[in-house]
């Protein structure tokens, strides 16, 4: 993409409105714009890196094994009133009235949705195991929208809902979401932690919820130091596998790490080393649940045995805050100067800066770095403005792009040009070719 062909409409003030670094980052980029409280149109640095993080999920839920599928986000209110949540909601529930005068409401989750496709369809234990899910707008009317994305109301989650006939089945659904999670998020260049937490409107007692460790955080966690030095790396992961999943489960949940909510100090105490108790802040980027046959029951979800007789499923759900996480990412990734993209969710593999544009030699040298690119399946961001450098420099620092070539007339008279990375700001000179082999 050529700059002056692209809508990015960067901010020059601090908006001064915006209260915390990634949602500032977010407006100053020009990633986003308020359409209403805890509304926002995603602008189009800001949607590339959203559909990155999507991505992401998709391949990590469909290499589990699970299904995508696609649910509306109005619903109709009868399929909550018959699981009780039309009123147990309470006020975050957006209550809509079509002019049929029928109750709708947006949906903040999928529950009742997809138990009665399930219902609608399966009837025998034969079709199961089975985990659908989707990625799709939620609405929830926060009380206090805030920190951008981060809080919005309206908000992109993928949320999944496994399917079982025995509670053992629905535990291994469990155990491998949670293992698909952690990949997942590593994949974006994110540590998050898996923490026992509260089951809330959901409902279940058997929940991990995934958090980021940073001060803006509005979750209050406790935790083993030890937690923070697990890494999931590039194991090989048998999805099926009961004892793998399990295995991996223990080894990422063993260690104490809770959320202020199901937090005991005296546990805390006599499991953790003093020198190893933490507590900070930490944004809850995913949760799992196992809720058993709560919905089932409600709504008769029931598939026939083996042994002939009706069972109702067991059945968990499982969510990630896809939008969220942008701006997560960005508070885990940025520094005074703007955002640093980890390489797995950046907008653009490089920024290209022609600090002469006009000048033949610096023009064709950088058609030829964002041509080498392109053809080696690398977009980059090719600031080809009539621009001052200093400009040039400071846009590209701002949106973070984990690499910059820099194109100018006296390193092209020595045949090179410059190498940056974004972010341990070092520097390195070599030929158009070599940059474009370094980038691949
Ligand atoms: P929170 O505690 O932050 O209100 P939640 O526990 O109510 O979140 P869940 O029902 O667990 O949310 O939804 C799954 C994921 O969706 C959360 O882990 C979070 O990442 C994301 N999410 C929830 N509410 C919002 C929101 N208002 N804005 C953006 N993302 C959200
Ligand atoms: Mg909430
Ligand atoms: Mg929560
Ligand atoms: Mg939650």
């Amino acid at each position: 993409m050529r700059l002056s062909r692209y809508f990015l409409p960067v901010l020059k003030e601090t908006p001064a409105d915006a209260q915390i670094v990634s949602h500032r980052l977010m407006l100053r980029a020009g990633m986003i714009k308020q359409a209403s409280a805890g509304i926002y149109s995603w602008l189009p640095l800001g949607y590339k890196v959203l559909r990155r993080v999507e991505q992401i999920v998709h391949e990590e839920q469909q290499r589990a094994g699970h299904i995508p599928v696609l649910m509306p986000t109005l619903q109709s209110a009868d399929l909550w009133r018959e699981s009780g949540r039309y009123d147990a909601y309470g006020e975050e529930l957006l209550r809509i009235r079509d002019r049929h005068d029928r109750d709708m409401l947006y949906g903040p989750t999928n529950e009742e949705m997809i138990t009665d496709i399930f219902r609608s369809y399966v009837s025998s234990y034969r079709d199961l195991p089975l985990t659908l899910y989707h990625i799709q707008w939620k609405f929830r009317d926060e009380r206090r929208p805030r920190f951008g994305v981060m809080r919005g109301r309206e908000f992109l989650m993928k949320d999944g809902y496994n399917f079982d006939l025995t509670k053992e089945d629905a535990l291994h659904a469990y155990n491998r979401h949670l293992v698909s999670y952690l990949r997942t998020y590593e994949r974006m260049g994110l540590q998050a932690i898996p923490m026992r937490a509260d089951g809330g409107p959901i409902g279940g007692d058997y929940t991990h919820e995934f958090l980021v460790l940073a001060e803006t955080g509005e979750s209050e966690v406790f935790y083993d130091s030890a937690v923070t030095d697990l890494t999931f790396g590039d194991r090989e992961i048998d999805y099926d596998s009961v004892d793998q999943c399990q295995a991996i489960l223990e080894e990422f949940t063993s260690r104490y790490a809770r959320t202020d909510e199901t937090h005991d100090a005296a546990i805390f105490d006599r499991d953790v080393p003093s020198e190893r108790q933490k507590s900070a802040r930490g944004i809850e980027v995913g949760q799992i649940f196992y809720f058993g046959t709560k919905y089932s029951d409600a709504m008769g979800a029931a598939v026939q045995g083996p042994d002939g007789k009706q069972v109702n499923v067991h059945m968990g759900s499982h969510g990630i805050g896809v939008s969220r996480l942008v701006g997560a990412l960005i508070e885990a990734n940025h520094d005074d100067k703007g955002i640093i993209w980890p390489e797995g969710v950046t907008p653009f593999h490089a920024g290209i800066v022609n600090l002469r544009q006009g000048d033949a030699a610096t023009d064709a040298a950088c058609d030829e770095l964002y041509k080498g690119l392109a053809a080696k399946g690398l977009e980059a961001l090719y600031d080809d403005r009539d621009e001052r450098a200093g400009a040039k420099f400071a846009t590209m620092d701002l949106i973070g792009l984990p690499w910059r070539v820099t194109v100018g007339p006296r390193g092209l008279e020595k045949g090179v040009v410059e190498l940056t990375s974004r972010r341990t700001g070092e520097s390195e000179e070599m030929s158009v070719t070599a940059a474009i082999d370094r980038l691949a």
